[in-house]
C-alpha cells in the first residue's frame, strides 16, 4: 500500500537540482504499488510523472499530480553455454548493473560506464556512449500499463530503438518495470569483440595498462570510458546537469558539404544511409558558448553540449531560455536546428518546445 506524501521538494531526485514540488510523492517498491498509485491517480482525478534518476529530465514547475520514483531493485544472473542473462528490476543503478556484469567477466555493456539513471530509463533513449547503445545487449523488457493497469513483455525488436529514441517516447504512459540482457560470457573473443574504435579508448586503455589495447579485458575497457569520463563530464553530484543537452543532429550530405565550405574542420560523422551525424558540441563550441556563464547557469567549460545549473537557485525556466539561445544561434549560422535531448515537465505534465 502507498501512502503518497503531500507537497514534497523534487530537488534532489533531479540531477539539474531544480527545487520544485510534488503535490503529491511516493516511493514504488514493487508491482502492487504502481497499481496502487495508478488507483490513487484514479481517485484524485490527477497526472502522474515517474522519475527514475532524474538525469535526463528538466522540471519547470511545481508538480500538480503524484510524482514517483522507481525503487524496484531486484537482480537475477542466470548463465547460459552461450553467455549470460541478467533481469533486472527497474530501479536498479545502471552503473552497478555495469559495474556487477564486468565483475563477472560479462560483455556488452562496458562501454556504457558511468552513465547515471537507473535501469528502467536506459530503454526509454536507449542509451548509447562510445559506439555502444543499450539495443545491443537489451532482450525484452517488462512493461505496466499506467492507463489500463495491464502488465505485458516486449521483445528488443518491438520496443522500437533508435538514436537516442524508443517506443516509449511514443507511449508515455508505459512503465517500464524489468529489462532483460543478454551478455557475452567470458573476456572479448574474436566473435564478440571489443568496441574500441570510437574516439580515444584505445589510446587510453594503451596509456593505463601499458599495453596494447587490442585484447583488452571488459574491467579495463570500463576502466578507460570512466577515466575519459570523469576528465571531462561534470559530476551531477558536484556540478549539477543532465549530460548532453541537444542531440546530435543528422543531416543530408548536401548541407553537410554547404556547411565544410565555410567550416573545413566541421566534426560530421557519414552514417550507413548516406546521411552525417554532426557533433552538436562542436558546433555549439564555433560558436563560442562554451564555458559561458551568467546567473548561475552556463555551459560546461569542457564539453560545449552539456548545460550546467550552478546556481542555489535556478529554474528549469532559465536552463531552457539558455538552450533556446544556443539553438538560436546555431540555426542562424549553420542552418542547423538543434534538438532537446532531456524530457521536459511541467505542472502537468511533458511538454515540447516548438
Ligand atoms: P530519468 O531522468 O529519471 O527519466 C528520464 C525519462 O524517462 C522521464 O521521462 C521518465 O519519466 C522516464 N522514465 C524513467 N524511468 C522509467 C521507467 N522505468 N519506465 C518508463 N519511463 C521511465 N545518456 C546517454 O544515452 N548516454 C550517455 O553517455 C549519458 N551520459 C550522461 C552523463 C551525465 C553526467 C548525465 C547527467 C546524464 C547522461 N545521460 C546519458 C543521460 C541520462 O543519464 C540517461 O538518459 C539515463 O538513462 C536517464 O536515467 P534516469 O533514471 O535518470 O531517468
Ligand atoms: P566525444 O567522444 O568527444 O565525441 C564527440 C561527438 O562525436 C559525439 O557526439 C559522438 O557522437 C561523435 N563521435 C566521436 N567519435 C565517433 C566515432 N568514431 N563514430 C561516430 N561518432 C563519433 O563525445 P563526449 O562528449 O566525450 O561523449 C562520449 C560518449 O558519451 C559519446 O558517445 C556521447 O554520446 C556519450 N555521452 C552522452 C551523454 C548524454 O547525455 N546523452 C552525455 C555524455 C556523454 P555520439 O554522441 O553519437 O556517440
Amino acid at each position: 500500500m502507498i501512502k503518497p506524501q503531500k507537497n514534497v521538494s523534487l530537488k534532489t531526485y533531479n540531477t539539474l537540482g531544480i527545487d520544485v514540488q510534488a503535490a503529491f510523492f511516493t516511493v514504488i517498491k514493487d508491482l502492487q504499488d504502481l497499481h496502487y498509485a495508478r488507483d490513487f491517480c484514479r481517485l484524485q482525478a490527477c497526472s502522474w510523472l515517474l522519475i527514475g534518476g532524474g538525469s535526463n529530465l528538466v522540471l519547470t514547475q511545481n508538480f500538480a499530480g503524484l510524482v514517483m520514483v522507481m525503487a524496484m531493485s531486484k537482480l537475477d544472473w542466470t548463465s547460459h553455454t552461450d553467455g549470460l542473462e541478467v533481469c533486472a528490476e527497474s530501479g536498479c543503478e545502471w552503473d552497478e548493473l555495469v559495474a556487477a556484469s564486468v565483475k563477472r567477466g560479462a560483455s556488452g555493456l562496458e562501454n556504457l560506464s558511468l552513465i547515471p539513471g537507473q535501469v528502467g530509463a536506459a530503454p526509454i533513449q536507449n542509451i548509447g556512449a562510445y559506439g555502444v547503445e543499450v539495443k545491443q545487449c537489451l532482450r525484452w523488457v517488462d512493461v505496466f500499463d499506467f492507463n489500463t493497469g495491464a502488465c505485458f513483455k516486449l521483445t528488443a525488436e518491438a520496443c522500437e530503438l533508435g538514436y537516442r529514441d524508443s517506443i516509449f517516447k511514443r507511449h508515455p504512459h508505459w512503465v517500464v518495470t524489468r529489462v532483460n540482457f543478454q551478455l557475452g560470457h567470458h573476456a572479448l573473443t574474436k566473435d564478440n569483440p571489443a568496441q574500441l574504435g570510437y574516439g580515444i579508448i584505445a589510446q587510453t586503455i594503451e596509456s593505463m595498462t601499458g599495453e596494447p589495447a587490442v585484447g583488452a579485458t571488459v574491467q579495463q575497457i570500463r576502466d578507460a570510458v570512466i577515466h575519459i569520463r570523469q576528465s571531462k563530464l561534470p559530476d551531477p553530484k558536484h556540478i549539477p546537469n543532465v549530460g548532453s543537452f541537444f542531440k546530435n543532429p543528422i543531416v543530408s550530405a548536401k548541407q553537410t558539404a554547404k556547411i565544410q565550405q565555410q567550416w573545413p574542420d566541421l566534426v560530421a560523422y557519414k552514417l550507413d544511409d548516406g546521411r552525417f551525424k554532426l557533433a552538436a558540441g562542436w558546433l555549439i563550441d564555433q560558436l563560442g558558448w562554451r564555458g559561458y556563464s551568467q546567473d548561475g547557469v552556463g555551459v560546461h567549460q569542457l564539453q560545449a553540449l552539456v548545460l550546467v545549473a550552478t546556481g542555489t537557485a535556478v529554474t528549469g525556466d532559465e536552463v531552457l531560455a539558455l538552450a533556446q539561445r544556443i539553438q538560436a544561434d546555431v540555426f542562424a549560422t549553420f542552418d542547423v536546428v538543434l534538438e532537446i535531448e532531456p524530457r521536459l515537465f511541467n505542472s502537468r505534465g511533458e511538454f515540447w518546445l516548438s
